[in-house]
């Protein structure tokens, strides 16, 4: 681990003051970063501690809204009354992530900057493989190894890793906003679109719309479909484990027909995968389930498997069928 200057910041904009010279990374929670030091993932210059800005922390509704500070932890999302009543699938999303300690210390914004965890990447230095998320242009060992994990949707030869955040594929599915400040002021990007597809991104190593320099100060969540939304996780072990794969939906349904769906699924690409297509077949139908694994199987009809993974296509589309019929069931 090299060495680092520490410095603590009393206010977002004065976090963004201490990492304008470069080489600075934000800490919080620290439950990810301290990992990446250890590893050789990051070799910051400048650690930029955020965890005391009380103006990043807590929950309150405004209307229809739900606004919540990227420094709230997961144990207090899930715990929240507001969001468990406004958004159900978030607190589900939060409860289900990880173990009871890490959810007590990992907060809501670094969670959905966390990193994949592709066993060929985490690893500490020197690499024994290669892999271009860690070193570009060296190579990609899951491609040939071990990747059954991995993407089906969106990746590419020079890397098929998957984003494992569970509340980030619940604030894509709910259209939320993620609010950030940087050098250039305030800016809000959508939740899904913050993180980018292998292919979207052109290389391994971007994977997200912050620009350098920007920290997330908050989310906001709006509108009724939200009430009406659940979050399902596959996982290997139940007490605590990153999903195979996951699903998120949220719906507004009349008189047992759907009039408005959103759906996400979580742990088949770099970043939380819309199902637009089902969506908009979704649009009138009732709550029947050959009509709504119909709907879904269009959307999957468009994953690409890799060799050892295509497991993942069948539990994705059962995830989803599951996540929609629970936010059915919802009154
Ligand atoms: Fe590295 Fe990505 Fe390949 Fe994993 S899938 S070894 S993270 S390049």
């Amino acid at each position: 681990m090299n060495d680092f200057a520490y410095a603590v910041a009393s206010e977002g904009n004065h976090a963004v003051e201490l990492a304008a010279a470069g080489g600075a990374t934000f800490v919080a929670g620290g439950t990810e970063l301290l990992n990446w030091l250890r590893l050789g993932i990051a070799a910051p210059e400048r650690v930029v501690d955020i965890g005391r800005i009380a103006a990043l922390r807590g929950i309150r509704e405004d209307g229809d809204t739900l606004w919540i500070g990227a420094l709230t932890t997961l144990s207090e999302v899930e715990a929240n009354a507001l969001v468990r009543d406004k958004a159900p699938a978030l607190a589900e999303a939060c409860a289900r992530a990880a173990s009871p300690q890490i959810r007590n210390r990992a907060t809501l914004g670094g969670n959905l900057l966390q990193k994949t965890r592709c066993a060929y990447f985490r690893v500490e230095e020197p690499m024994p493989w290669p892999c271009n998320k860690r070193k570009a242009g060296s190579g990609c060992a899951a491609m040939d190894g071990h990747h059954e994990r991995h993407a089906i949707f969106g990746w590419t030869t020079e890397c098929a890793a998957t984003q494992p955040s569970d509340p980030a594929v619940v604030l894509a599915c709910l259209d939320a906003e993620i609010h950030v400040v940087g050098p250039q002021g305030r800016r809000t990007i959508s939740a899904a679109d913050f993180h980018l597809s292998q292919d979207e991104a052109g290389n391994a190593q971007r994977e997200t719309r912050l620009a350098p320099g920007e920290l997330i100060s908050g989310y906001l969540v709006r509108g009724s479909a939200a009430r009406r939304s659940a979050y399902v996780k596959v996982r290997e072990r139940e007490s605590y484990e990153y999903a195979m794969v996951s699903a998120a939906a949220a719906l507004v349904v009349e008189r047992n027909v759907i009039r408005h769906a959103r759906i996400a699924l979580g742990s088949v690409a770099q970043k939380p995968w819309r199902l637009a297509r089902t969506e908009a077949e979704l649009v009138g139908k009732s709550l029947q389930r050959n009509a709504l694994l119909d709907a879904v199987r269009m959307s999957m009809a468009e994953a690409r498997p890799l060799a050892c993974n295509e497991f993942k296509v069948r539990l994705a589309t059962n995830a989803a069928v599951r996540a929609i019929e629970a936010a059915g069931r919802m009154q």
